[in-house]
């Protein structure tokens, strides 16, 4: 097992005690690959060490869903069967703390019809998404990963396979705070208030538009909505009052902008990694809130695919602020994981934005939100953006101007 023992316990103490705030009696649902089995048995037991009634646990393998995919019909693979339903109906009723454990292979859909992984999410998402929306809001969860060999692969190709692996469950742990000899627990701490008092002041700055610029050619203004939120770190579950961290690693502060305004280009200045396939060397330029053109040293094809997969896909559903410091841009290194990569540096994301940056915004329709500026699409790309020398300044509705970031980091 990578790494040692006592660094993995203290890793899904973290996950348990600080991010998914698992409280006494609680029902937690836990998400886990098979080849996880060791990780998920730590965790397991420190749910239950911190008082869960009952540890559910729901095995996943992205083997067999590639099976899956490969020989079942797009019908049966969307339906979704009574037992399912009433599973997914029961959780509305217990609303457990759901603990997912990321470890896909990067390449596992390789080569998979796109068409029909997109039409059975659909299918399945139609019949399942009133029992989602019933438990927004209302529970705790925890996205985390447990780093397995083929995604370690992906990671460091030059390396062997237990090489790799431990390349990148180290990669992983610094990522999240753990090493052997810190305090992980008063660490969150002091990077959640630190991330929250950010937040804290740009909610109090009423800025009506943020300016980007760079060296790399990036010039580019984006309008946000009056009463939208930034937010970042800790959420709250409405129904018990319990603080958690649903992302681990999370180093952003993010809002929705005004789908539909902004102007200007933005560079890319990492590689975007979408259903397996690369896309490097780019750049999008927006005009009238829409993205008009780009250009792609690889990849520029799938890139027009993203911008043009609906409606709405070429506006912006997202724009976040992460520190050039963040340990993820310090690693250096690209995780083909968006729960890592997008916590790397500054990003925007074309496709879907949040409702829930809205005062009201969990009560309110998908339609409703988009009345009020929030971007709706099939897709959310993040894309990064945030360079060394990265200049962001905040702009007032009296045309002030208050600086916001300088040389890729806070002002
Ligand atoms: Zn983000």
């Amino acid at each position: 097992m990578f790494p040692d023992r006592k660094l993995l316990e203290k890793y899904a103490e973290l996950l348990v005690r600080v991010g998914a705030n698992v409280q006494p009696g609680q029902i937690v649902q836990l998400a886990a690959n098979v080849e996880q089995h060791e990780f998920a048995a730590l965790v397991t037991e420190a749910c239950y060490r911190a008082g869960a009634g009952k540890v559910n646990l729901v095995w996943e393998s992205d083997a067999m869903t590639r099976l899956d995919f490969l020989y079942a019909e797009r019908e049966e693979l969307g339906r979704v069967l009574p037992w399912e339903e009433e599973k997914a109906r029961q959780m509305t009723e217990d609303l457990p703390c759901r603990i997912f454990l990321v470890s896909d292979d990067p390449d596992a859909m390789a080569g998979i019809d796109p068409d029909k992984l997109s039409s059975v999410t659909a299918a399945r998402r139609r019949v399942l998404k009133p029992y989602r929306d019933a438990i927004d809001g209302r529970h705790q969860w925890l996205i985390a990963a447990a780093p397995g060999e083929k995604w370690a692969k992906k990671c460091f190709p030059e390396k062997t396979g237990e090489e790799a692996l431990a390349a990148l469950w180290d990669a992983v742990l610094r990522a999240v705070r753990v090493t052997e000899d810190n305090d992980p627990v008063a660490e969150w701490r002091a990077h959640t208030e630190f991330v929250e008092e950010k937040a804290t002041w740009l909610n109090a700055q009423g800025f009506e538009a943020l300016h980007y610029e760079s060296a790399n050619g990036t010039d580019f203004t984006v309008w946000l909505i009056p009463d939208a939120s930034w937010e970042g770190a800790a959420s709250v579950n409405a129904e018990n009052g319990a603080r958690y961290i649903p992302n681990m690693p999370t180093e952003e502060i993010f809002t929705s902008p005004q789908a539909g305004r902004c102007e200007g280009k933005l560079v890319a200045t990492k590689p975007l990694c979408w259903n397996s396939q690369l896309i490097e060397g780019f750049s999008i330029r927006f005009a009238g809130g829409r993205a008009v053109s780009c250009s792609a040293a690889r990849g520029q094809e799938l890139l027009e695919k993203i911008i043009g997969m609906d409606d709405c896909a070429a506006m912006l559903g997202e724009v976040a602020l992460v520190p050039k410091e963040s340990p993820i841009n310090r690693s250096g290194l690209l995780f083909y994981e968006t729960l890592f990569d997008e916590n790397a540096c500054c990003h925007c994301a074309l496709g879907a934005g949040f409702k829930e940056v809205l005062p009201d915004g969990d009560a309110l329709t998908t339609a409703e939100a988009k009345e009020r500026g929030i971007n709706d699409s099939i897709i959310h790309v993040d894309f990064m953006i945030g360079s060394e020398d990265l200049s962001i300044d905040g702009i007032r509705p009296d045309g002030s101007r208050e600086p916001v970031f300088r040389n890729g980091t806070w002002a």
